[in-house]
């Protein structure tokens, strides 16, 4: 049931959140004549439309009466019948909405079934509908059983989605792109530089957890329903937006999980500050090559001379593809470095340059396969 934290009213303390909710009530709630008892938008500030409007619902819903008519039962018992005392007995004052009040249980008895859940949050002018329990714990458990994250990492988003929902009845869950990605699904993305194993997303340490079907209210009382990234919010108000973002951001930090600046909806295990995705990939890809092949970041490798030539082999979504930019000329000087004996471009056949190439990206294969061991790497 919706409930004030401090009263609203005349000379009351009129807390922002406080005000819109209450106001929102009255926005939806009809009088006799199906007009809305507050008949401009709600927008969490106290002024005398507001005044007016909880007067007239405390007198239309026999809660306090109206100063004439006051005036007139204090001149004599026989002008004016007395006011019968409201629900509890409690004779409200006019003009004025405490906590748990008479009078706010009358607005809630008023309520449509649709805007029952309605609650506000201090700091926050806008009015939302509280969420269910069984949508978090449903998030939750997809997130705990999902086995393409880390395990530490995946413990933390499921306990963030549980105090979202504790705190504010919000829920949270992992947009349809925003898990793991596997090399492959990296390297059809379009909409980032990131090739294969240089996203945070590749590795199960990175997820993008948005909002699920936030309804919040609209000025005017309608439910507004928006998902993930809080469009229709951002649209309408784009602070308030940026508020449930911080409120995220604030819980998420309890739990170790930490944001990028520039996508808004990502979280991941670690600072993104100081680390370079491309030598930690080239740290993974060290760690896991079946191939004999040592590796350095952006990218070079040793083609299997022990370290002793680096050739430039070209970029991770490159490499993916099967077109590492490795050459005849190169797999002649790895061999000859390796060897000591010297080897001619002419002596290397088209096909190992070819079957070369297909070892580059067998390693990529090894370091998608092994995600769960990768690092981050400054
Ligand atoms: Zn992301």
């Amino acid at each position: 049931m919706p409930d004030i934290k401090d009263s609203v009213g005349e000379g009351a303390k009129n807390q922002g959140h406080d005000v819109a909710l209450l106001q929102a009530m009255l926005r939806v709630i009809k009088d006799a004549k199906n007009a809305p008892y507050l008949s401009v938008d709600y927008d969490g500030s106290y002024g005398g439309q507001t005044r007016a409007a909880i007067e007239r619902f405390q007198i239309d819903q026999k809660l306090a009466q109206s100063p004439v008519a006051k005036a007139a039962a204090a001149k004599g018992p026989a002008a004016v019948p007395p006011v019968p005392a409201a629900a509890g007995g409690a004779q409200e004052t006019l003009g004025l909405v405490a906590p748990g009040s008479a009078t706010l249980q009358k607005l809630n008895a008023m309520l449509p079934a649709t805007h029952q859940a309605m609650r506000s949050s201090p700091g926050s002018k806008t009015v939302y509908i509280a969420a269910d329990a069984k949508d978090a714990a449903t998030s939750k458990a997809a997130i705990a059983s999902d086995a393409e994250y880390e395990p530490t990492f995946r413990a933390k988003l499921s306990n963030l989605v549980q105090q979202m929902y504790d705190t504010h009845k919000i829920v949270l869950w992992i947009t349809p792109t925003g898990r793991r990605r596997t090399f492959a699904q990296q390297a059809a993305e379009t909409q980032t530089n990131a090739g294969p194993g240089e996203s945070n997303h590749n590795f199960g340490r990175a997820a993008d957890i948005g909002f699920r079907r936030f309804q919040w209210v609209k000025g005017n009382g309608v439910i507004a329903t928006d998902a993930d990234w809080l469009n229709g919010l951002e649209a309408a108000k784009a602070g308030e937006a940026t508020r449930w973002w911080n409120e995220r951001d604030l819980l998420a930090a309890k739990e170790g999980l930490l944001p990028l600046n520039f996508e808004r909806v990502h979280l991941q295990a670690f600072a993104q500050k100081g680390v370079s995705n491309q030598r930690s990939l080239a740290q993974l890809l060290n760690a896991v090559s079946a191939s004999n092949m040592r590796w350095k970041a952006a990218y070079q490798a040793d083609l299997q001379s022990q370290g002793k030539y680096w050739a430039n082999v070209g970029t991770a979504k490159a490499i993916w593809a099967g077109n590492a930019t490795v050459t005849k000329s190169d797999l002649a000087k790895a061999r000859t470095a390796a060897t000591g004996k010297q080897v001619k471009d002419a002596d290397i056949a088209q096909a190992e340059v070819d079957a070369m190439r297909k070892t580059l990206k067998a390693d990529f294969q090894a370091a998608d396969d092994n995600w769960v061991k990768w690092t981050a790497v400054p």
